[in-house]
């Protein structure tokens, strides 16, 4: 189904299509939110003759729904719901085949770092690693046989902003595809796909669902001979979104607008307030003005900067994990993007999987602290920082 033509809320605000798009009132019962269809399998009333739905992996209408919001948000024309974000990473890596080349980022999620290092490799694809900010950089990785480069923007953790429009042009004169994991973004505050890219990815699991109730992915695209592609890896492979996480996906969807720009406002006002702590070393956030990319982040990200803040405290690594265990609004736990605040140490736990010399290359030290800011009240949140910094 085209989701341009799926509701009339198609051409509408973004914050109404979260709520519209893919939540077309039952025409049977008149219910306001459709149905949530669990069954697995479908009946036929020929044999051999397919009817919208015929099995779960392949369709399911609690899937279809959200993954027609999905698309309306990122500006797309399709998008597959996979049940996690690694999930929905995996099939994207699947369009290449032995002897490609993969270009990635050096600021990316460690779970991506370790597929394309421990598994994609096994499949003949080689995999570069190159700082995505410096174009010239991300040109010199690029060989004849790329055929895919992945961004994550902002990176993770050091919170880097990558030129989407910019990396799109090269991967394109090279004849590759550019995706960008959009999950720190979110639509919300960039929407990939119209500054060039050709895949959006996400972990829905983070702010698109925004609760820590439901694990999910996604792939976002504007192409139809791409989502074919994509779409027979997904069914032929098999890890699709199950309709209950689909159906709290669409249920996490409707705030995310709302949740996003709140939860923006809050960790920019955390990170003026540790940027003039004098226990605090360094603090990263995009919304600052002395972010290295600080420009091109108000650029790109429209609405906010962010809602994830990295800082070092003084006093290196015991004073850092001593922070990270004291904490008690901020949950000591890896993810992010929900309503409750979290806090991490990125190289003992979302960045372990990382070879240590390579975190030490790309500046993710022992004693970097990154926070998730969730829906509690700024000022609650500050005192639960203060002290747990302590003195
Ligand atoms: C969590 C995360 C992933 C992986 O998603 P899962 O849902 O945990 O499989 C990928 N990219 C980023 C930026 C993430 O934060």
């Amino acid at each position: 189904m085209d989701p341009q033509s799926s509701s009339s809320a198609a051409s509408k605000r973004f914050a109404t299509r979260a709520i519209h798009v893919g939540a077309e009132p039952d025409p049977r019962t008149g219910a306001v939110i459709p149905p949530l269809v669990l069954a697995s399998t479908f009946v036929q009333q020929v044999a051999g003759e397919w009817g919208e739905y015929d099995y779960t992996r392949s369709g399911n209408p609690t899937r279809h729904n959200v993954e027609l919001t999905l698309a309306s948000l990122e500006n797309g024309t399709h998008a597959l719901a996979f049940s996690s974000g690694m999930a929905a990473t995996h099939a994207a890596t699947m369009l290449l085949e032995n002897g490609d080349h993969i270009v990635a980022g050096t600021d990316i999620y460690g779970g991506t770092y370790r597929l394309l290092h421990k598994i994609t490799n096994r499949a003949g694809v080689t995999v570069t690693l190159a700082p995505t900010t410096d174009l010239s950089a991300l040109r010199a990785a690029m060989t004849p046989r790329t055929r895919l480069v992945w961004l994550e923007t902002p990176g993770n953790p050091l919170l880097t902003i990558s030129d989407i429009a910019a990396c799109a042009e090269i991967a394109h004169q090279h004849g590759a595809l550019l995706a960008v994991d959009n999950t720190f973004a979110t639509p919300v505050l960039t929407q990939p796909l119209t500054l060039g890219a050709d895949i959006v990815m996400h972990s829905a699991t983070k702010y698109l669902g925004g609760h820590s109730d439901l694990l999910g992915g996604a792939l976002i695209v504007k192409s139809s001979s791409l989502r074919d592609r994509l779409y027979f890896i997904q069914n032929a492979t098999g890890a699709v979104l199950s309709p209950f996480e689909s159906y709290l996906l669409a249920r996490g969807l409707k705030t995310l607008d709302l949740r996003v720009r709140h939860q923006c406002q809050t960790a920019l006002e955390l990170a003026r307030r540790l940027q003039v702590d004098p226990r605090v070393q360094h603090v990263i956030y995009p919304g600052l003005p002395d972010h290295p990319h600080a420009a091109l982040a108000q650029r790109q990200l429209t609405g906010g900067a962010g809602a994830i803040v990295t800082l070092e405290v003084h006093g290196g690594v015991s004073r850092a994990k001593r922070m990270v265990e004291t904490t008690r609004l901020f949950r000591l736990a890896v993810s992010l993007g929900a309503v409750e605040s979290l806090i991490e140490q990125p190289a003992l736990m979302s960045h372990a999987s990382y070879a240590a010399a390579d975190r030490a290359r790309y500046g993710i030290t022992d004693g970097l602290v990154r926070l998730s800011v969730g829906l509690e009240h700024v000022d609650d949140l500050w005192e639960d920082l203060d002290q747990a910094i302590g003195h």
